[in-house]
């Protein structure tokens, strides 16, 4: 089907550098959340194909065309990948547009980052080489000792819908970097761009089942890759119920898993802050961008009393400025969101936060131009107290609820009042309170005088229900090593632990 000018390519699963029907042939719809219509399909994988494409992986490593290569030979591999997606920058970004909802903008955006990353880890690739074996000198003359630094084995990675080809990226990238073989699994809500990787892949000519894209549903494709005995580990991105069923599945097998999961963060707001617009702004892109169905958005607004009205008439004429419209118009700032499961499930959040006795003070309405299509307002709710779902729950959609505080104990209470640990903002003028802040806040990731900018050398993650492990920077490589320590007695002398028998 075209659209807009470009086709919404049909593939299969890429299996082995190949393109290959799913065993049971089960198809899914690709609806459009901007129009709420089906524009094609991707292919279902189940059990059976999880097994055809982990033999692939392992095979491809036991290759030398992958297995034996040098990080500077798969270098080159990503840098072709990179230039193959920056030549398809806007054919893709319209598909991931189309697929999720996103802005063209933002998906422009990520298509620039999707490269960008491809081109750090080739660098990181290389460097490996220089690292891959580190003599240890432990000053003793009869022991010679290293460390290798070898690719982990097969690797399966499962990841969302909110910044499709993006979350791939992150965890695709530094696999193939570190020598891994890898099956991605991407989310069944939104897997176009992800199978396009599976023909760049193929026309960059990487060694089959050095990559292999499954595509179908959680529970049919997710699980039994998860629970494979011949995966060496699971690299996760989602939600947290999911992930504990991901980790529940690995630990039968003592596999390692890292998990990228939900948020609630806060941004804190003080009244000595130069400009009030450009906080205004921070606030809201920090919890609007991509219609807000950001695992990192800061959702939860905790602003100074004693500028707290000012700032909220501010952002209602800001929020009220933002341009609703589908992804693909000019200057749109705000598609539809993913599904009409995700649609129902944020004006559920909407109702229910009302009935909690929350005021909403702006939005949570079908805006009145679009009559198709997962849209809603953005919504802006106060009067919300900390035993409110809408205060403790991850909502995934443009929410943004608002709190006030007296005094900096008390906004640190709150900012850190969440089971949830991923990142924090702080916006003040005053340099000692924002390392206060930075030591005080509970998470991963601190924004100062900002909100959401995200740099592929800096590690990406949370605590707490947050997850634990690190995307992207060296630490998003280290977690697709192993570390082998080689100990070699060099000493012509016997041990002489025991009594020889011969004395
Ligand atoms: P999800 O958990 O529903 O799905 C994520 C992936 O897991 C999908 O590919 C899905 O098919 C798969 N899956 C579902 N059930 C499975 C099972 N039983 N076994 C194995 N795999 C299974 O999450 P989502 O709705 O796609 O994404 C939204 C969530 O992702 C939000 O909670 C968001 O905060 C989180 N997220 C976190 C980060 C981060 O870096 N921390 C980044 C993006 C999104």
């Amino acid at each position: 089907m075209a659209i807009r000018n470009v086709r919404i390519p049909s593939r299969q699963l890429y299996i082995n550098g190949e393109w290959r029907e799913p065993v049971k042939k089960n198809r899914i719809p690709i609806i459009n959340p901007a129009t709420e219509e089906i524009i094609g399909d991707i292919p279902a994988a189940t059990a059976e194909d999880v097994d055809v494409a982990v033999e692939a992986a392992r095979r491809a490593l036991a290759r030398d065309d992958w297995g034996s290569t040098t990080g500077a030979q798969r270098a080159k591999y990503l840098r072709a990948i990179a230039a193959k997606i920056l030549e398809r920058k806007s054919e893709l970004a319209t598909l991931e547009s189309l697929d999720s909802g996103k802005t063209l903008f933002e998906s422009a955006a990520d298509m620039d980052d999707v490269a960008a990353c491809f081109e750090y880890y080739a660098d990181l690739a290389e460097a490996l080489d220089s690292k891959r074996k580190t003599p240890v000198n432990l000053h003793l003359d009869s022991f010679k000792t290293y460390v290798l630094r070898e690719p982990l084995g097969v690797v399966g990675l499962i990841t969302p819908w909110n910044y499709p080809l993006l979350m791939a990226t992150w965890k695709v990238a530094p696999a193939l970097a570190a020598g891994c073989a890898a099956i991605l699994k991407p989310s069944e809500l939104a897997s176009i761009t992800c199978l396009e990787l599976g023909e760049i892949c193929r026309e960059v000519g990487l060694p089959p089942g050095a990559l292999n894209i499954l595509t179908g549903l959680g529970p049919e494709a997710g699980a039994p890759l998860s629970s494979h005995p011949h995966v060496d580990k699971i690299a996760f991105t989602g939600s947290g119920p999911t992930g504990v069923k991901i980790m529940t599945a690995a630990a039968q097998l003592v596999k390692p898993v890292s998990l990228e999961l939900g948020g609630k963060s806060p941004i804190v707001v003080f009244d000595d802050i130069d400009n009030l617009d450009i906080a205004v702004e921070w606030a809201l892109f920090g919890c609007f961008a991509n219609t807000g169905q950001v695992c990192s958005a800061t959702s939860r607004l905790i602003i100074q009393e004693s500028i707290a009205s000012e700032f909220l008439d501010r952002l209602l004429l800001w929020t009220k400025n933002i341009k609703i419209s589908d992804p693909l118009e000019e200057d749109c700032k705000l598609g539809p969101v993913v599904s009409s499961g995700q649609y129902e499930k944020v004006l559920k959040f909407i109702s229910n936060a009302k009935n909690e006795g929350a005021t909403i003070l702006y939005g949570g309405k079908r805006p009145e131009h679009l009559k198709k299509g997962y849209y809603v307002q953005p919504i802006i709710i106060t009067d919300v107290n900390t035993s409110m779902e809408i205060w403790k729950e991850e909502v995934f959609g443009p929410v943004l609820c608002v709190k006030t505080f007296k005094t900096e104990e008390e906004a640190i209470e709150l900012a850190n009042d969440t089971k949830y640990g991923l990142a924090s903002a702080i916006m003040s003028k005053d340099v000692e309170r924002c390392e206060r802040f930075t030591k005080a806040f509970q998470t991963g990731i601190i924004w100062i005088n900002c909100s959401q900018p995200t740099f592929h050398q800096l590690p990406w993650g949370g605590k707490k229900r947050s997850g634990f492990g690190r995307d992207l920077g060296e630490w998003g490589l280290e977690k697709y090593l192993n570390i082998k320590q080689v100990t070699e007695y060099t000493s012509d002398d016997a041990w002489d632990f025991y009594k020889s028998p011969s004395n």
